[in-house]
């Protein structure tokens, strides 16, 4: 089926006042967004605009009661230009999961892919060519209701818009193992990809940085013992040769990288646990030397590499950057995926096509 999405182009591109050699990471909004709106039941008004501003009233729904969800993917390009998502499709499916949670409309998943590729192909001269750049893409949903009452609203606006990111070189980065604060417990909305898990966080967050640490490591809501994400990546660990992570029951965020690395992985003969991880199994490995590895994974740092682990006190330090096999091997199979260097057998790498309308 082919939705029917209206084309209005801007008049004036502000691409040529992007200095491509200096991006600030999200900064620069390419020229236009794609926006429509649920109401009576059904999503209508489908259409790709210049991008700017839009009203809301006072009374915004999600502006109160916090009924928004979103998505981050990205768009890249190989050497001669041609434009590609990395399974486009899994971030439409956990967007419909996150939307099922918050009592929200799903989005069908044919116009989601018509948008984004009429969207992204539309301004594909905003995807940066360096090396480990890209175009970041936004899909986000938001109850724009107007009524004073906790209750699901019966309108919504569906919005699509994209920004040039630079090479995103991580640096190493220390943890906090949180013991005071949690991000999601059982039967809670970690699992969706919601704006209020975010604003829950950013207390902790700052926490963390006054002790000198970059992020949280979020241990599970009743014990604080099982080991369950960081900030907005997924966790793997390296132990005695083998990768471990933690199993996705509901609390964590099912990341879309944490599976592409965990089939990654197991297609080159590594054996990969996503099963409980504790922070003392950790520790003991940290202890008798076998923690070889850690790094989170997410869309916009591909991989980051974990230097260091605090927790109850101690702070440790994990094996040097040279030796980060696992990791490093993660990290350029997707870059390469990615800008067309390393060969997709799996299906995943998406041809960017035109616009159609109906
Ligand atoms: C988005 C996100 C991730 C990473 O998911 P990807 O699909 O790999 O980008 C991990 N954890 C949280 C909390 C997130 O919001």
């Amino acid at each position: 089926m082919k939705f029917n999405i209206r084309l209005n182009k801007t008049e004036n591109s502000k691409l040529s006042e992007v200095d491509f050699d200096n991006i600030p990471f999200g900064k620069v909004f390419s020229d236009h967004m794609f926006v429509a709106e649920y109401k009576d039941g059904e999503w209508k008004d489908m259409r790709i605009e210049p991008f700017g501003y839009f009203e809301v009233h006072p009374a915004c729904l999600a502006l109160h009661y916090g009924q928004a969800i979103f998505e981050g993917m990205k768009a890249s390009a190989d050497a001669e230009g041609n434009a590609y998502f990395l399974r486009p499709e899994k971030h439409i499916e956990r967007l419909n999961n996150s939307a099922r949670r918050l009592c929200m409309p799903e989005f069908p998943e044919e116009a989601f892919l018509q948008a984004v590729h009429g969207l992204v192909d539309l301004d594909k001269e905003w995807i940066p060519k360096a090396k480990g750049s890209a175009l970041y893409i936004r899909p986000y949903m938001f109850a724009d209701g107007e009524f004073l009452g906790v209750r699901p609203s019966d309108s919504y606006k569906f919005i699509i818009f994209t920004g040039p990111v630079g090479p995103y070189y991580p640096k190493p980065v220390s943890l906090f193992a949180e013991t005071k604060y949690i991000r999601a417990a059982e039967g809670g909305i970690g699992e969706a990809k919601a704006s209020g898990n975010y604003s829950a966080s950013l207390l902790p967050a700052r926490e963390a940085i006054e002790k000198g640490y970059d992020q949280i490591l979020w241990l599970d809501a009743k014990e604080f013992r099982y080991i369950q994400e960081v900030g907005t990546m997924n966790i793997f660990f390296v132990i005695d040769g083998k990768v471990i992570t933690p199993v996705a029951g509901g609390t964590i965020l099912k990341g879309i990288t944490r599976d592409t690395v965990i089939k990654l992985l197991r297609s080159k003969g590594y054996e990969v646990e996503e099963r409980p991880v504790t922070i003392d199994e950790v520790a003991e490995a940290h202890k008798n030397g076998t923690l070889q590895e850690c790094f989170g994974t997410g869309t916009a740092a591909v991989v980051a590499h974990v230097h260091l682990i605090a927790y109850n006190g101690e702070d440790m330090t994990l094996p040097a950057m040279e030796t980060r096999k696992i990791g490093k091997f993660v990290k350029d199979t997707i870059d390469g995926l990615r800008d067309g260097t390393v060969e997709d057998t799996e299906g995943w790498i998406v041809p960017v096509k035109a616009l159609e309308t109906a």
